[in-house]
C-alpha cells in the first residue's frame, strides 16, 4: 500500500470547536503511529503581526485593515507550503492539518480565508467543514473565556455565517478540485467528531 501523506484543511465559524476536535484527532492518530502536524493559520498570522506591533491577541487580527490581513494571509500560506514540502518526505505516513477559516467577518464584509492566492499553496486533499447549531456555538463562545468572540455573538449573524461558511468553503474546494466533508460537532461529543475525521483520513482518503 502506498505511503499516506495528506493535507487536511479544517474550517468552521469561531467557537464551533475546530481546535478542540483537532487536538483529539491528533492524539488518536499518534496512537495509531501516524506523524501528525497541526498548523494553526491564525498562530502564524499572529506571530507575524505581533512582531510588527500591529496586534496583541488573535481576535484583533480580523479588525485590521483588509490590505494588511490580505498581505499576511498570503505570506503565511506560502510559509505553510514551504513547511509541508520540507517535512512531507522526512517521515512515514503523515497528516498535516491546517486549522483555519473559510470566511472571516471583517469591517468591509465577509472575506475568504481560502481565496486562490491561499488555497493554491495549501493544496488540501480534503476540506473538512465543522458545524454545530447556533445555540451550541453561542454557549461554547460564552463558556470559553480565553477568547474574545463577541463580534460573532449574535444568533442571526451566526446563522448567516453558518451558511456563508459553507458557501465560501465550496468556492475554495472548487478552485483546487478538493472534496468538502461536513462534520457535525455535537454538544459533548467532540471525540466522536474527531473519530469521524480520523476515519475519513485514514480509511477513505487512502483509496
Ligand atoms: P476559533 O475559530 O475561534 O479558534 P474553534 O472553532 O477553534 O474557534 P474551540 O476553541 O475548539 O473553537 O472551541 C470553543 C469552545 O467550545 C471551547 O471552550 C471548547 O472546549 C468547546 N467545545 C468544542 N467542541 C465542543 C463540543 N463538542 N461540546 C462541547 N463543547 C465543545
Ligand atoms: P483562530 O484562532 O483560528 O480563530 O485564528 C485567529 C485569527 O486568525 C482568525 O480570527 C482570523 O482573523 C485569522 N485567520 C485564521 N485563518 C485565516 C485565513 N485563512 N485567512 C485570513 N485570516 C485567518
Ligand atoms: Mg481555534
Amino acid at each position: 500500500m502506498s505511503k499516506l501523506v495528506k493535507t487536511v484543511v479544517v474550517v468552521g465559524i469561531p467557537g464551533v470547536g475546530k481546535t478542540t476536535v483537532l487536538n483529539i484527532a491528533v492524539n488518536e492518530l499518534l496512537t495509531k503511529g501516524y506523524v501528525v502536524k497541526v498548523i494553526n493559520f491564525g498562530d502564524y498570522m499572529l506571530q507575524e503581526l505581533i512582531q510588527q506591533g500591529l496586534v496583541r491577541s488573535r481576535d484583533e487580527i480580523r479588525l485590521l485593515p483588509l490590505k494588511i490581513q490580505r498581505e499576511v494571509q498570503e505570506r503565511v500560506a506560502k510559509r505553510i507550503r514551504y513547511e509541508i514540502d520540507s517535512e512531507r518526505d522526512l517521515h512515514g505516513e503523515s497528516i498535516f492539518f491546517i486549522d483555519t477559516h473559510a470566511v472571516v467577518k471583517t469591517s468591509t464584509g465577509y472575506w475568504s480565508g481560502l481565496p486562490y492566492h491561499v488555497v493554491k499553496y495549501l493544496m488540501p486533499d480534503v476540506i473538512a467543514v465543522i458545524e454545530a447549531s447556533v445555540d451550541e456555538i453561542l454557549s461554547r463562545q460564552v463558556r470559553d473565556k480565553s477568547r474574545e468572540r463577541s463580534d460573532y455573538g449574535d444568533p442571526k449573524l451566526l446563522s448567516d455565517l453558518l451558511m456563508m461558511n459553507r458557501m465560501f468553503a465550496i468556492s475554495s474546494a472548487t478552485l483546487v478540485g478538493a472534496p468538502l466533508y461536513i462534520l457535525y460537532n455535537r454538544e459533548g461529543s467532540a471525540k466522536e467528531t474527531a473519530l469521524e475525521l480520523v476515519d475519513v483520513i485514514i480509511n477513505r482518503l487512502r483509496v
